[in-house]
């Protein structure tokens, strides 16, 4: 029987970084994966599509230069589902390659099949050509997530369909449903209303984005609501079914009736877990499809960890690129310095919005005496010669040390401009680091300097 060092499951981000670094340590790694290509959920139905299908969606709708030319400028007047689908398969084919590059430079095996646990150390790899068994000492499971079903919802493929499906729409919806307030049901809210398509929200609870900040989640409904999103909070969805003309209707359980042309059913996704024979290994799951783990991603089984969506929150293919190479360099003694309180958050919706460390919400409950500053793009002149004046910057900091808490930003290019933030934050540094601190002018960065005049001033009045 072959045997490895570390044997992974899962190509997506978290087995993909944690296969490099075991390479990294000089160990034998084996990749497995059960599906033709490599790259996971994130790079062929998730982070990738998704985010590519935004820009076409932004380039083509010539959003971004309407304040500027007029609401009715456009770069293409019909935009299509093949013309999304164009941008989006050169650029999944592209990442597919230099991840698949990337593991074979770094000597990784990879293995083509469906992996499940013998015992253990011993993982059977089932494809149509056959099965094999292989020994290895540490075995990272790296298997994500898949969009989780209910019976309520009657997927076709077509016109009910879930955010793995979106590109097999065969056009694009007059009107849509979308189903769940999470991140992907407002992302691809954002992306529908952007195309003009009226757009109709259906959330469990109260408010969109539990886990972000309320003012920039309010600052973001009113932008949906100025895209014509209607917003159905509060509501659950009952029944889905399809109309004799090929329609949908979403029923509520509030006895409301709701007609679309298509519907995106976006409700949570459970732990791809089904296949892997976990009882043989002594690890359970729970009923989502999720494996606990302790703070080095170790499960119950000393030898084998788990990191990525399989885990559960936050579920972003940032924090488990971070979770496989932690859990890697665990198992062959490195040590990493990384702070889960430290990572950030990028929600793709239109306007963007990223963020890190505490909200109001959580500074309130914590007591912790904080201060906010705020700019406004509109303010700052990269915000005029861009066009976007809605966007705004907010730090909360502490008010008697001055130390950064907080960085939550909504507008253009929010999830690159956030990491001048988290470095400050990161290094424990105060908001008047940016008042000293000179940008480039005209940047978006020049917010930095006048949210924290605007936090000091507000301090200097008290
Ligand atoms: C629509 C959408 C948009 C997203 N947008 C973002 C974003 O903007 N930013 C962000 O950071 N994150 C985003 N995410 C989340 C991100 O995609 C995930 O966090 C990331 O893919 C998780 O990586 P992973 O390696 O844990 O799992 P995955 O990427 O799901 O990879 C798991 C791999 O394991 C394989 N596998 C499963 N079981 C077995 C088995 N038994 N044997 C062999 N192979 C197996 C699967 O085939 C898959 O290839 C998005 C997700 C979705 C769905």
């Amino acid at each position: 029987m072959q045997s490895y060092d570390l044997l992974v499951i899962g190509s997506g981000p978290a087995g993909h970084r944690a296969a490099i670094q075991g390479a990294k340590c000089g160990k034998q790694v084996a990749v497995v994966e059960m599906r033709e290509v490599v790259g996971g959920t994130c790079i062929n139905t998730g982070t990738i599509p998704s985010k590519t299908m935004r820009e076409a969606v932004l380039h083509l709708s010539g959003f971004n230069y309407q304040n500027i030319y007029g609401i009715n400028y456009r770069v293409k007047e019909k935009i299509t589902m093949a013309d999304l689908a164009f941008r989006v398969q050169h650029v999944i084919k592209t990442e597919i390659d230099v991840t698949q590059a990337q593991l074979s430079r770094n000597g990784i095996e990879l293995l083509t099949g469906t992996a499940s646990f013998v015992d253990p150390h011993t993982i059977r790899v089932q494809s149509s050509r056959g099965s094999a068994e292989y020994h290895a000492d540490f075995i990272i499971i790296a298997t994500g997530t898949k969009p989780a079903v209910s019976p309520k919802v009657p997927l076709n493929g077509r016109t009910i369909i879930n955010s793995d499906q979106i590109l097999q729409m065969p056009e694009i919806p007059k009107t849509m449903i979308v189903v769940g307030g999470g991140v992907i049901g407002v992302e691809y809210t954002c992306m529908f209303a952007t195309l003009g398509v009226r757009v109709i929200l259906v959330e469990r609870r109260p408010r969109l984005l539990e886990f972000a900040d309320a003012e920039i989640v309010e600052a973001l409904s009113y932008h949906l609501r100025d895209s014509r999103v209607t917003m159905r909070l509060n509501e659950e969805v009952s029944s889905v079914e399809e109309t004799p003309d090929g329609r949908v209707v979403a029923n509520l359980e509030s006895k409301k009736k709701i007609p679309g042309d298509a519907l995106l059913y976006a409700v949570g996704r459970q732990g791809h877990v089904d296949e892997l024979n976990l009882p043989a290994a002594g690890i359970e799951a729970d009923s989502r499809g999720r494996i606990k783990v302790d703070s080095c991603y170790r499960t119950q089984v000393p030898h084998i960890y788990a990191v990525g969506d399989v885990i559960g929150f936050p579920s972003l293919a940032s924090v488990s690129m971070e979770q496989g190479r932690i859990a890697a360099a665990h198992a062959f003694g490195r040590t990493v310095n990384s702070n889960p309180a430290n990572y950030p958050y990028g929600i793709y919706t239109i306007p963007e919005i990223s963020f890190i460390g505490k909200t109001e919400e959580q500074l309130t409950e914590e007591d912790v005496p904080y201060e906010v500053g705020i700019a406004y793009y509109r303010e700052i002149a990269r915000g005029q010669i861009r066009g976007d004046t809605t966007g705004r910057l907010k730090l909360i900091f502490h008010r008697e040390t001055k130390e950064l808490l907080g960085v939550h930003i909504i507008g253009e290019g929010a999830s690159e401009l956030l990491h001048i933030g988290q470095a400050v934050l990161i290094l424990k540094g105060t908001v008047e680091y940016f008042v000293d601190c000179v940008f480039n002018y005209p940047t978006l960065a020049e917010c930095y300097k006048a949210a924290a005049f605007n936090g000091l001033n507000k301090l200097a009045r008290l």
